[in-house]
């Protein structure tokens, strides 16, 4: 914690949207999840060591975006968490939208095993399964694809997979994360949808992540690094990679998967909506409020607001 917190201005400009997720020598958040996870730290003195960094600078990022917003962040999902029944399934959760995800075995097995063909998600799930950490919105990139964006498998199967392989696997936090990314809770807007091949070349376009974590790409032309079956067969020669024996296609379509899902997740809001309608009691303000995260296009909103009318309801 000192190590991060030493560097004032890096604390003073943090703004979690703008880090990247494909750092790797040098991550773009601190790595204090795994110490807070297991009470090595206190998150309280982390919170209050912030303010002191805060105290001594002239101007400093706020809530939901800075360094002490993720920590609100950690206590919002506890929170809720204390106050929903059934807080980690889909059953019997009322703030959890009842969407019917499908099953797909081989779908599933192959997101896991970082095998899905598109070489950004299957980097990220291998360094979740060597490392046991990634990057927030790494791990945004690998549930979106699981759940709404392209396969669309339940989030408890993703959650189980989180659970089991993070090193700060954290019952709350993980639960409510994956609520919001498969767009079943907190968060509702399913039409945006993260790009398996454009997200992560934002950020890294010659795909230097992608070549660490999965060495059989790591001569693919940069051109075709984050889509590697679209290149001719002399570029897969040449890089010693050829597609469908080294290195997956991918499993589905990324245009027609994504398409197939905002359909299908349109028809379960509004079954939803039928439901709650029809039932006696109104589906409580918690589930219908339209909440933005401290990553993509959070609002203004700050988070201790967010906290005060989580604890009223
Ligand atoms: P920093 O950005 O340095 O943040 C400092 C601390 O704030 C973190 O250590 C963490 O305690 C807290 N924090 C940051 N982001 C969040 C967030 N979105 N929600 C709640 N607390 C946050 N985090 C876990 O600690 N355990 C989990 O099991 C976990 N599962 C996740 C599952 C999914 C699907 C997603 C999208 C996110 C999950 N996160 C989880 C949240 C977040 O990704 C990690 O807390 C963060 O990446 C840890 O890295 P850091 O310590 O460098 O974070």
């Amino acid at each position: 914690m000192k190590a991060s917190l030493q560097d004032k201005e890096w604390v003073a400009k943090f703004e979690k949207p703008k880090g990247d997720p494909s750092g790797f020598l040098k991550p773009a958040t601190t790595v204090l999840s795994p110490y807070l996870k297991f009470g090595c730290l206190s998150s309280r003195y982390f919170y209050h060591c912030i303010q002191d960094v805060y105290r001594s600078v002239r101007n400093y990022t706020k809530p939901p975006v800075s360094l002490s917003g993720q920590l609100l962040w950690r206590d919002f999902f506890y929170k809720v968490f204390f106050g929903t029944p059934n807080f980690d399934q889909i059953k019997g959760n009322k703030i959890c939208k009842q969407i019917p995800w499908s099953e797909n075995e081989e779908l599933f097995v192959a997101w896991r095993d970082g095998r899905t063909g598109y070489p950004w998600i299957d980097a990220i799930m291998i360094q979740l399964r060597k490392w046991g950490w990634m990057h927030h919105l790494a791990r945004h990139s690998v549930s979106c694809l699981l759940t709404r964006g392209d396969l669309f498998i339940h989030w408890e199967k993703g959650r189980d997979v989180f659970e089991r392989l993070l090193i700060d696997s954290d019952w709350a936090i993980n639960n409510g994360n994956w609520l919001w990314l498969s767009c079943s809770s907190f968060f509702y807007q399913y039409h945006r949808i993260y790009s398996p091949i454009t997200f992560g070349k934002k950020y890294d376009p010659n795909g230097n992540y992608i070549r660490h974590f999965i060495p059989v790409l790591k001569d693919m032309s940069r051109e075709y690094i984050y889509e590697p079956w679209t290149a001719p067969l002399s570029i897969h020669k040449k890089a010693k990679c050829i597609i469908c024996k080294d290195y997956p296609k991918p499993v589905v379509d990324h245009d027609t998967a994504s398409k197939e899902c905002r359909k299908r997740m349109g028809e379960a809001y509004a079954s939803n909506r039928l439901d709650s309608n029809s039932s006696k009691g109104k589906p409580s303000n918690l589930s219908r409020r339209k909440w933005s995260h401290g990553d993509h296009g959070a609002s203004n909103s700050s988070i201790a607001k967010l906290l005060r009318t989580s604890r009223s309801e």
